[in-house]
C-alpha cells in the first residue's frame, strides 16, 4: 500500500547520519520522514561512547554551528570533559567528552519527536521507488510505500553486515541489530559502485568485576569544564566521572599471538579492509612487535550501568583468547565480560560516485551520508548526514545546493576527499587533512558557519541572536583592545614586568600587548597603573568571547595569511567545470587522466586536480583548455 501522506524528504536509517539529516531537512521546514529499524536505537553509540577528539571535535562544533544536535546533545549526556592538546595552537584544540550512551540517547530522540516537520516510522527500509533515473520513495519489509521527493540513506554498517568472533560468523547490522540484506541488494542491482570495508569494537566489561584500586585515574578538565554546543552550559552537564587507565602486558601479548591462527582477519576470513589508524589488538601487537605495553582507557559507558568500554582492545578473536588477554592485564584479573568485542564486514559504496552535495551521480534526488560512504565515526557521519539532509531539502525546495568548501569547514575538506579520492581504508578525519587548518578551528566554527546555516534556513532564531550577540561583543572588545592605549608614564616598571616581562619603552596598544607571548587575555585584564587604576579592563564576561579575540589577536598575523593564500587560489579552486565536459578533448593529456576525469566528471578544476594522477601540469593544460573556449 501507499502511505496517505507524501513527504519532501525520507531520511533511511536513524543512526548519526540519519538523525542529522532528518532534523536538518525539517529544521529548513520540508515535511520529513525517518524511517529506522528501531526507535528505541536512534542516536545509538554502536562502539566507543565518547563524541569528539582532534578533527572529530571540529566537525561536532560545525554540526552545531548550523543547529544540528550532535554537540549539545553531548552536553546533555557527557560524563567526562576533555580539550585535547590545550598546550598546543589553537588549530589542534580539540573537545572530546565521554557521553552517557542512554542519555545520549534520549537527548537525540526527545530532539527528533519534538521538531516540526519530523516523523518517525519504525520499519526496515527493503526497497527504493525509482521512476526513470529518480527516486520517488521507500518500500519497507512489509511492503508499504512512502513517496518522497527525495531520498537520504544513511544505512551504517548495516548493507549486507556480517559479524565475526574468531571463526564464527552471522549476518547483523550490529550486535543485537538485523542486517540490511534486501536493501544492499536493491542497491547493487542499481549498479552503484559498491565494495567491502570493515570495523570492529572491543568486549564490554562489568565494573564490579575490575579492581580501579590498582589503575590510574584519569579525570576530565575540570576548572573549566568544557562546553561542547555554542548553546551549551556546564549546567546541563550530568555528574561527571574519571576513566581509568591499565595496561597490555607480555602475557597479553602472547596470548594474542598463539590465539591469531583462529582470527578472522588472520586466516583470510575477513575481506574487507579495516581502518589502519583504529586497530584491533592482534594488529597493533602484530605491527608494533618491539612495543613491550599498550595503554588501555576503561572508559564508563553512562551512570546508571556498570558497563565499561575498555578502549584499546577492539578485537574479532574467539572469545576464550578475549577472556584470557581480557584477563591478562592489572586489574582485570577477575573481569567478566558481558559483551563480546567483534569485528564487522559491510558494504559501501564508492564516494566517487556522489556530487559534492552527497546526491548520487546515478540516481537523482537519492543522497547518501554517513559509514555507507566508507566513513567512519559518529562525527564524520553526524556532519555528513546533516550535509545530505540540507540538500536533499534544497532540492525539493528547487534551490542550489550549498557546498562547502575546503577553507571554509572541515565538512568540505571531508566531502572533498571522499568525492574526489574516494576511500582505500574506512576513512576519519584528522586535523592533518585540512590546507587552512589555521582558520578551520573549533572555536570559530560558528563565525564560519552560522551564518550561511541562518541564510538556508537552519539556524533557530535563539541561536541566530545568541551568535549576533557573541560576534557583536568580539567586535567591541577587538576595537577596544587596538584603540586602548598603555604608556609607560601610567604603567609602573614593576606591574610592566608581573604581566609584560619587562618594562614598556613606548606606547602600546592593549592589542599590540596581547600578541606578545608571555600575555594572555586574563593576564592584560589584570593591568593596573601607578595608582592601581584598571589599565586594561573592564574585561568581556563571556570566556567564548574572551577567546575568541585572544585568538583573534594572537594569531592575526597568519590568519591573514592564510586568507590571503585562500584567496590567491579561490579562481582556479573554484572554476567551475563544464557539466558533461569530454576531457578527451583536452590534447596533451595522458589517455589515463583523460579517462579518470571523464570517468569522475569533477565540478572543479580544484577538484581535478586532486584526483590521482592528475598532476599540476595537466591542471595548466585544462586551464588553457579551458580559457580558448573561453
Ligand atoms: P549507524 O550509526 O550504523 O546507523 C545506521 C542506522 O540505520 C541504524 O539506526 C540502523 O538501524 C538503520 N538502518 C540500516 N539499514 C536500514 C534499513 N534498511 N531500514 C531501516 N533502517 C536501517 N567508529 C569510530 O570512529 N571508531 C571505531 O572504533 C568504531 N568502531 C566500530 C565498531 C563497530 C562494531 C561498529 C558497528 C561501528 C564502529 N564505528 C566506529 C563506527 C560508528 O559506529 C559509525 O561510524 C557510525 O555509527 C556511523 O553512523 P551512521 O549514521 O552512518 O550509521
Amino acid at each position: 500500500m501507499f502511505y496517505p501522506k507524501e513527504f519532501d524528504v525520507i531520511v533511511v536509517g536513524g543512526g548519526h547520519a540519519g538523525t542529522e539529516a532528518a532534523l536538518a531537512a525539517a529544521r529548513m521546514g520540508q515535511s520529513t520522514l525517518l524511517l529506522t529499524h528501531n526507535i528505541e536505537t536512534l542516536g545509538q553509540m554502536s562502539c566507543n561512547p565518547s563524541i569528539g577528539g582532534i578533527g572529530k571535535g571540529h566537525l561536532v562544533k560545525e554540526v552545531d554551528a548550523m543547529g544540528g544536535a550532535m554537540a549539545i546533545a553531548t552536553d546533555e549526556a557527557g560524563i567526562q570533559f576533555r580539550i585535547l592538546n590545550s598546550s598546543k595552537g589553537p588549530a589542534v584544540r580539540a573537545t572530546r567528552a565521554q557521553a552517557d550512551r542512554i542519555l545520549y540517547k534520549q537527548a537525540i530522540r526527545s530532539r527528533l519527536e519534538n521538531q516540526p516537520n519530523l516523523w518517525l516510522f519504525q520499519q526496515a527500509v527493503d526497497d527504493l521507488l525509482v521512476e526513470g533515473n529518480r527516486v520517488v520513495g521507500a518500500v519497507t519489509q512489509v511492503g508499504i510505500r512512502f513517496r518522497a521527493r527525495a531520498v537520504v540513506l544513511t544505512a551504517g554498517t548495516f548493507l549486507d553486515g556480517k559479524i565475526h568472533v574468531g571463526l564464527n560468523n552471522y549476518s547483523a547490522g550490529r550486535a543485537g541489530d538485523p542486517p540490511a540484506v534486501s536493501l544492499s541488494a536493491r542497491l547493487k542491482e542499481l549498479a552503484l559502485p559498491q565494495g567491502r570495508l570493515k570495523t570492529g569494537t572491543p568486549p564490554r566489561i562489568d565494573g564490579r568485576s575490575i579492581d580501579f584500586s590498582v589503575m590510574q585515574e584519569q579525570p576530565g578538565d575540570l576548572n573549566p569544564v568544557p562546553v561542547f554546543s555554542y548553546m551549551g552550559t556546564t549546567a546541563m552537564h550530568p555528574k561527571q566521572v574519571p576513566c581509568w587507565i591499565t595496561h597490555t602486558n607480555e602475557k597479553t601479548h602472547d596470548i594474542i599471538r598463539a590465539g591469531l591462527d583462529r582470527s578472522p582477519m588472520y586466516t583470510g576470513v575477513i575481506e574487507g579492509v579495516g581502518p589502519r589508524y583504529c586497530p584491533s589488538i592482534e594488529d597493533k601487537i602484530h605491527r608494533f612487535a618491539g612495543k613491550e605495553s599498550h595503554q588501555i582507557f576503561l572508559e564508563p559507558e553512562g551512570l546508571t550501568t556498570n558497563e565499561f568500554y575498555p578502549n584499546g582492545i577492539s578485537t574479532s578473536l574467539p572469545f576464550d583468547v578475549q577472556l584470557d588477554l581480557v584477563r591478562s592485564m592489572r586489574g582485570m584479573e577477575n573481569a567478566y565480560i558481558l559483551r563480546p568485542g567483534y569485528a564487522i564486514e559491510y558494504d559501501y559504496f564508492d564516494p566517487r560516485g556522489l556530487k559534492s552535495s552527497l546526491e548520487t551521480r546515478q540516481i537523482e534526488g537519492l543522497f547518501f551520508a554517513g559509514q555507507i560512504n566508507g566513513t567512519t565515526g559518529y562525527e564524520e557521519a553526524a556532519a555528513q548526514g546533516m550535509l545530505a539532509g540540507l540538500n536533499a531539502a534544497l532540492q525539493t525546495q528547487g534551490r542550489e545546493a550549498w557546498v562547502p568548501r575546503r577553507d571554509e569547514a572541515y565538512l568540505g575538506v571531508l566531502v572533498d576527499d571522499l568525492i574526489t579520492k574516494g576511500v582505500q581504508e574506512p576513512y576519519r578525519m584528522f586535523t592533518s587533512r585540512a590546507e587552512f587548518r589555521l582558520s578551520l578551528r573549533e572555536d570559530n566554527a560558528d563565525m564560519r558557519l552560522t551564518g550561511i546555516g541562518r541564510q538556508l534556513g537552519c539556524v533557530s532564531d535563539a541561536q541566530w541572536q545568541a551568535f549576533e550577540n557573541k560576534r557583536e561583543q568580539v567586535a567591541r572588545e577587538m576595537e577596544r583592545l587596538r584603540t586602548t592605549w598603555v604608556n609607560p608614564r601610567i604603567l609602573a616598571a614593576t606591574e610592566a614586568e608581573r604581566v609584560l616581562g619587562k618594562a614598556l619603552e613606548r606606547e602600546y596598544s592593549l592589542a599590540d600587548l596581547l600578541r606578545r607571548p608571555q600575555v594572555n587575555y586574563e593576564s592584560l585584564m589584570s593591568l593596573r597603573g601607578v595608582e592601581q587604576q584598571d589599565l586594561a579592563g573592564p574585561a568581556v564576561a563571556d570566556p567564548a568571547v574572551r577567546e575568541q579575540v585572544e585568538i583573534q589577536v594572537k594569531y592575526a598575523g597568519y590568519i591573514d595569511r592564510q586568507a590571503k593564500e585562500v584567496e590567491r587560489h579561490a579562481h582556479y579552486e573554484n572554476l567551475k567545470m563544464p557539466v558533461g565536459f569530454d576531457y578527451m578533448e583536452v590534447s596533451g593529456l595522458s589517455i589515463e587522466v583523460r579517462q579518470k576525469l571523464n570517468k569522475h566528471q569533477p565540478e572543479t578544476l580544484g577538484q581535478c586536480g586532486r584526483i590521482s594522477g592528475v598532476t599540476p601540469a595537466a591542471i595548466s593544460l585544462l586551464l588553457v583548455h579551458l580559457k580558448k573556449k573561453g
